[in-house]
Formats: C-alpha cells, sequence, structure tokens
C-alpha cells in the first residue's frame, strides 16, 4: 500500500515509517521538523519505497493514498506550549486537510489521539466512555482541547461522509529517538541521571504515569488500523502504574548514576493520575504490551548514551 505517516520524523512516527517500509509498503513521511529530526529518518532517506516531503500539515497538500496515519502535532509540554495557537491549528486544522484528503482519494485514515482527551481523569483506570476532565482554559487546553475537537472532526467526517476512520488514544510512550531536550519525563530523567544533573521531580512525585514502550505502541497502532471490527477510540498504552519518584528511582539505578533528586513546582493541571483501561485494544487487536519498564528502560538507557556521547 501507498501510506502517508504526518509528523514522521518524530519519535513515534520514525518508529512507524520504519515498520510499515518493513511490512513492505510505501511510504510518504510528511513534517515540518518542529520537533522531529531528520536523523530519527536518515537510515530510510535511501529506501526505494521512502519519500520524505517537509510540508506543514496546516496548509493543504495534495496525495494519492490508501492509508493515513496523523500524528503531526508536537506532544511534550514544553514543546506544544511554546506555541499554543500553532497547536491548535496543527490538530485541527492539520485533521481537516488530512479528512479531506482521505474523503477524496478513499484512504483509511488513522488519528493519534491521547490519553490527554481524559484531562485529569476522575475515574481510574480510564476506560474509552469516560468523557473527560478537562480544564478548556489552561496551559494545557491547547494540545487537549485540540485533540479532543479533532476527534469530533473524525467522527463527524465519518457519519457525515463514510470516511473510513480509527483513532487511537495513546497513554505515555517511551523508547529511543525521544529528543533528548524535549522536556518528557522519561527523557528528562535519563539524560540528567547520565549526565550527572540533578533529577528534577515537579511536584512532590506522588502523581502516577503508565509507560508504554516504543515497539509495543507501533504494534498496536498497525493492529488497529488494519482490523475491520472498530473504528475506536481504543486506548494503547501499558497498564503498569509507577510514582513519577518510583521512575527516578528506577532510571537512577539503571543508570548507576549518583544524581541528585529535587522537588520543584507542579506545572498547572498536571494529571494526578493515568493509567490504561485496555480491555477493548486486548478484544478487538488481540494487543497487550510485551515490554516491562525495566527492559523498556535499559533500551532507552543505551540509546540515549550513545547519543550524548555523539553530541
Ligand atoms: P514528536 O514531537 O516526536 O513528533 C511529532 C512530529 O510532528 C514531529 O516530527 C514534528 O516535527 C511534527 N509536526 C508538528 N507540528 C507539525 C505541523 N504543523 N506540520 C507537520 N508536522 C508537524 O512526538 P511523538 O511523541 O512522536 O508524538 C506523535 C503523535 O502521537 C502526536 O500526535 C502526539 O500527540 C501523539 N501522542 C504521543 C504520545 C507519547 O507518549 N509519545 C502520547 C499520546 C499521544
Ligand atoms: N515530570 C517531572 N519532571 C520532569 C518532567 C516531567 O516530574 O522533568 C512530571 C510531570 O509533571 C508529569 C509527569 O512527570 O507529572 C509526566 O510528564 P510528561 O511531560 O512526560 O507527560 P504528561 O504530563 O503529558 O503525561
Amino acid at each position: 500500500m501507498r501510506i502517508l505517516v504526518t509528523g514522521g520524523a518524530g519519535f513515534l512516527g520514525s518508529h512507524l515509517c520504519e515498520r510499515l517500509l518493513k511490512d513492505g509498503h510505501e511510504v510518504t513521511c510528511l513534517d515540518n521538523l518542529f520537533t522531529g529530526e531528520k536523523s530519527n529518518i536518515a537510515p530510510l532517506l535511501s529506501h526505494p519505497g521512502f519519500e520524505f516531503m517537509r510540508h506543514d500539515i496546516v496548509d493543504p497538500f495534495k496525495l494519492e493514498v490508501d492509508r493515513i496515519y496523523n500524528l503531526a502535532c508536537p506532544a511534550s509540554p514544553i514543546h506544544y506550549q511554546y506555541n499554543p495557537i500553532k497547536t491548535v491549528k496543527t490538530s485541527v486544522m492539520g485533521a481537516i486537510n488530512c479528512l479531506g484528503l482521505a474523503k477524496r482519494v478513499k484512504a483509511r485514515i488513522l488519528q493519534a489521539s491521547t490519553s490527554e482527551v481524559y484531562g485529569d481523569p476522575d475515574i481510574h483506570p480510564q476506560t474509552e466512555d469516560y468523557r473527560g476532565n478537562v480544564n478548556p482554559i489552561g496551559s494545557r487546553a491547547c494540545y487537549d482541547e485540540g485533540k479532543r475537537c479533532a476527534e469530533t472532526l473524525f467522527f463527524d467526517y465519518h457519519r457525515e461522509n463514510k470516511v473510513d476512520i480509527r483513532v487511537v488514544r495513546i497513554f505515555n510512550t517511551y523508547g529511543p529517538r525521544m529528543h533528548p531536550e524535549d522536556g518528557r519525563v522519561v527523557s528528562n530523567f535519563i539524560v540528567q541521571a547520565l549526565r550527572g544533573e540533578d533529577i528534577t521531580i515537579y511536584g512532590s512525585g506522588q502523581q502516577t504515569r503508565s509507560f508504554c514502550y516504543v515497539d509495543d505502541l507501533i504494534e498496536g497502532i498497525v493492529r488497529l488500523m488494519e482490523q475491520e471490527e472498530t473504528v475506536g477510540p481504543v486506548n494503547l498504552g501499558n497498564p503498569d502504574e509507577f510514582t513519577i519518584l518510583e521512575l527516578a528511582e528506577k532510571v537512577l539505578q539503571l543508570c548507576e548514576s549518583q544524581s541528585k533528586i529535587t522537588f520543584g513546582e507542579l506545572p498547572g493541571d498536571d494529571p494526578k493520575q493515568r493509567q490504561p483501561d485496555i480491555s477493548l485494544a486486548r478484544k478487538y487487536l488481540d494487543w497487550e504490551p510485551g515490554c516491562d519498564l525495566q527492559s523498556g528502560l535499559r533500551k532507552t538507557i543505551a540509546y540515549f548514551k550513545e547519543k550524548l556521547k555523539a553530541s
């Protein structure tokens, strides 16, 4: 198949492009390189089935494709809050441009949505029928509400125009090719531990997250795209839940680091707990994550050791 991956030069997108090429597809990666890097896709550039298009998804574009994976959007709080209006445009106008294309060329289209649509959740773990607790005027809203509106657009194009959609709600995912400076917790802690800098916990460290290794996530996304039983939304993530303090301690131990843990201010609207209910993914995709936090961290630490050595 001819497949478009928007945001294909980013962390998840580059792993997805690689996987789809391995499966024998032709892949076009569309990215404006805001948070993505050419180095993420450098090994793919010589592949005859791969094409890179530097383009901003907010501006319309034309292509002939069979599948669209829409991943273009900065995902870390510091990057999506850098220009919040642009973040909303990327999610909303990006979705409209991709859905318009899917409608014209009759492509199946998948939206990379997020656990952030649940906001600071008051049910635990989060099931797909939970409608969320998002502050529409807070500092995270540009991302959360942008993603919620994108889901709305996907379902309206599906109902009104019969566009063949899939929607995945991704929970915190980590692994090689995260940007070392992108501010997310796993990359921050590993880079700090390897450099011998203080580990910066925001708040008390008692807030929780559930961390999924990238290979597990990519498998789930591809399965969701290619099955016929549900359009979603389907949660994908690892249900093993850890406090941020536990994560810091694990990273320190695995890096054999002497870094000290410090406690700073908690950012506004930071969710207190997050854990996916993955019953639907088990049922429809026969999917569950196979990589535990310890093994995933080891692989990610090995990647960052090399990356920091080279820089
Ligand atoms: P990332 O920042 O590494 O990748 C996003 C990519 O989108 C980058 O390559 C960036 O340059 C590109 N991009 C941003 N704005 C664009 C625009 N206007 N036009 C074209 N390209 C643009 O982040 P990621 O972790 O790989 O996330 C990929 C997708 O998955 C995002 O949509 C994100 O919201 C979603 N997601 C990720 C996670 C996670 O834990 N990694 C969790 C939930 C949802
Ligand atoms: N966090 C932290 N120190 C850091 C980066 C993040 O304590 O250096 C916390 C952050 O406040 C949040 C959790 O770790 O409670 C996960 O943050 P991340 O930005 O990775 O993802 P999200 O909040 O979007 O789930």
